[in-house]
Parts: structure tokens; C-alpha cells; sequence
């Protein structure tokens, strides 16, 4: 079973821990630096970025982290986990620091400047029986504004990438993990198993 740890300073971590062992993955919590060795993957769940940013720098693990991502280690983050892996935001905190990763920009609460959260069905490229549509809960999500060419847009809403992946990375604006469709966690972790 591929060794997938889940970043647990902040956000909903149970749910990525349920999703990763309902795929088949056998998860661990990151709260330290030492806890990131021997990983096959990394989830960065959803929450609040500028708080798991804030944590990550204070426990130390901002610079392991950034190192892993461009190291090539798989990665996936979803909401505030994809706004951590951009390598630009707009409308960040002003100290706010992420992973990066991805070449794209991101802005932060982009549809939360219209409705707070909904709920869609989107098509995604890329999952297990592609043609069943996706239940994909959006919470102050954020959405992709630039992307660079190395960058796939597996789903969009209204135009706005909401689902990427660069090589071994993954992103999502919505929180797969609060649904009981775990096809968007499968398909991480056949990548943290390649
Ligand atoms: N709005 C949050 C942020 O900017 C993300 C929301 C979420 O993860 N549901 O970090």
C-alpha cells in the first residue's frame, strides 16, 4: 500500500485520512518534519491557507515541503491545499508563502465573491469511469486565472480551470474528500504508486 501522508496542521484531515484508506492507501499525519520521510505522497487538505502556511513555517515544515514538491515527490491539494501549490496567488494574505509547484496563478475565494459554497457535477479527465459525473463540493474555493503550458486542466466551471495537474501534482478548488465519491483520491494515488 503506497505510504500517503496527509499535512495535518490545519483543515479537514479525517476526511482525506478516510478517502486515502477507502483507495487503498495507507495514511499518515505530517505535523513534523521527520514525518514526511519514506512518504510515496502528500495530501494538503482543505482549510484555511493562510493558517497552514503560517503553521507549516513555524513547526519547520515549509522548506522540507518545497523541497519534496521539486524533488518530485507526487502531491495533491484540494481548496486551500491547491492555493499552497500555485506558484502565484491573488488575493493572499501578504505574508503568505506556498509550496508552489504548479505554474499557475490562483485566486483565493474567487467564487466566494459571488455564492459562498455549492455544489456542482463536472466531468473530470483523467478519473476512473470518466463519463459519471463528479458531486463536487466548492467551499470559498479558489480558481486558476493563468496556467502555464506544462499545466492539463482536467475539469472546468464556467471557464475557470478547477482541476489540474502538472506532472506529479494534482489540484483541485473542490473538496472531493467530503464526498463519498473517492475517484479524484484514486487517481492520486496511482500516481504516488507509478
Ligand atoms: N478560502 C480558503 C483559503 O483561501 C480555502 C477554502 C477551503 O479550503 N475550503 O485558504
Amino acid at each position: 500500500r503506497p505510504v500517503v501522508g496527509v499535512l495535518s496542521v490545519q483543515g479537514d484531515v479525517r476526511e482525506h485520512v478516510a478517502a486515502l484508506d477507502a483507495v487503498g492507501a495507507d495514511p499518515r499525519l505530517v505535523r513534523r518534519p521527520r514525518e514526511l520521510e519514506g512518504l510515496d505522497g502528500l495530501v494538503i487538505p482543505g482549510g484555511e491557507s493562510t493558517t497552514i502556511d503560517r503553521l507549516c513555517r513555524i513547526f519547520g515544515l515549509h522548506e522540507p515541503i518545497r523541497r519534496l514538491v521539486a524533488a518530485g515527490l507526487p502531491v495533491y491539494g484540494s481548496c486551500a491545499g491547491m492555493i499552497q501549490l500555485a506558484d502565484e496567488i491573488l488575493d493572499g494574505h501578504p505574508e503568505q508563502q506556498t509550496f508552489g509547484g504548479i505554474d499557475m496563478t490562483v485566486r483565493r475565494n474567487a467564487f466566494g465573491r459571488q455564492v459562498d459554497s455549492f455544489e456542482t457535477d463536472l466531468q473530470i479527465a483523467g478519473l476512473p469511469d470518466p463519463d459519471r459525473p463528479f458531486p463536487a463540493v466548492f467551499i470559498r474555493a479558489p480558481w486558476v486565472e493563468r496556467l502555464g503550458e506544462e499545466v492539463e486542466v482536467l475539469a472546468a466551471v464556467e471557464g475557470h480551470p478547477v482541476a489540474v495537474r502538472q506532472g506529479h501534482l494534482l489540484a483541485t478548488s473542490f473538496h472531493p474528500e467530503v464526498t463519498g465519491d473517492h475517484r479524484v483520491h484514486a487517481l492520486f494515488v496511482e500516481l504516488c504508486s507509478g
